[in-house]
């Protein structure tokens, strides 16, 4: 019984190594797809599917929504969103939240959730986020659960959900799958863990803030507008990371998009009383 109860909170526990193993064999999966003989066509899927997931889920919906509560969005954004990010392998939203917050608490700091600051050099080390550690506070993880049923579903579920997905796709066409799955979910993973470590290293900043954080041109290309991190960090409250006029977030279009579907533009998020700050 003992040993039942522990297996239940362990699985409701964020766990950084399924989302590792996750990366490493998605990794391995898109490292052979351009040996599939596929045409181009499935290629864009695969970036059409690196959009959804990374820009959609990660970015727009898991970071500048979720975690920071920086716009007004509807409950079928709020379920786009969650969906996005659990198919892209990137957890549930709760556990993501709370490990980002810990992030802007403590950066480059005893206690950070990202570990870019213990890696002087970028290794293969440095990128496996199966490394994060998963130091949030168990009372603000019940806490943002009882807010919320469908997310303590998909916290319980999202691996089972991501099984499904994927099992779906590889019964339909196994290009469907590749292309349609792990393709974008390695771009997702990989560029997820190099954007942590590059905007903590290179790059310039806007604003001094008391941490490491960086503005990277290439970052933000490649990965939605992310790599602008250093006006990020110093204004977390704004879903723009756009500072000056040629800084390019392509996830901020994004989010000016779902503002005008919804009829509030440039609006604030809702439950903002602790400020998204941590
Ligand atoms: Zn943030
Ligand atoms: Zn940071």
């Amino acid at each position: 019984m003992a040993g039942a109860v522990i297996n239940w909170r362990s699985w409701m526990l964020p766990s950084n190594q399924k989302t590792g193993r996750a990366q490493v064999a998605t990794g391995l999966l898109a490292l052979a797809a351009p040996f599939a003989g596929a045409s181009w066509h499935w290629w864009g899927l695969a970036l059409f599917g690196y959009f959804m997931y990374a820009c959609v889920g990660h970015s727009v919906g898991y970071h500048r929504y979720f975690a920071h509560r920086s716009f007004f969005a509807p409950r079928w954004a709020e379920v786009l969103f969650t969906f996005c990010g659990v198919l892209g392998c990137v957890g549930s939203p709760v556990t993501w939240v709370l490990m980002h917050r810990r992030h802007h608490l403590h950066s480059d700091k005893e206690g950070d959730s990202y570990t870019a600051h213990e890696h002087p050099r970028l290794g293969l080390d440095a990128l496996l986020i199966s490394n994060y550690r998963q130091n949030h506070n168990p009372f603000k993880l019940r806490r943002a659960l009882r807010r919320d049923r469908f997310q303590l579903w998909m916290l319980r579920h999202n691996f089972g959900v991501v099984a499904l997905f994927a099992g779906g796709l590889l019964a339909l066409d196994w290009r469907l799958f590749l292309f349609g799955w792990a393709v974008p979910v390695a771009l997702t993973l990989w560029m997820s863990a190099l954007d942590a470590y590059a905007t903590h290293h290179w790059g310039y900043k806007n604003y001094k803030t008391d941490d490491e954080s960086r503005n990277l041109w290439w970052m933000a290309l490649l990965f939605w507008g992310e790599g602008w991190h250093n006006n990020h960090h110093a204004r977390p409250l704004d879903w723009n990371f756009r500072k000056k006029w040629w800084e390019f977030d392509i996830g901020a279009g994004v989010v000016w998009l779902i503002q005008s579907a919804s009829g509030r533009a440039k609006t604030r998020g809702r439950n903002f009383a602790d400020g998204g700050r941590g």
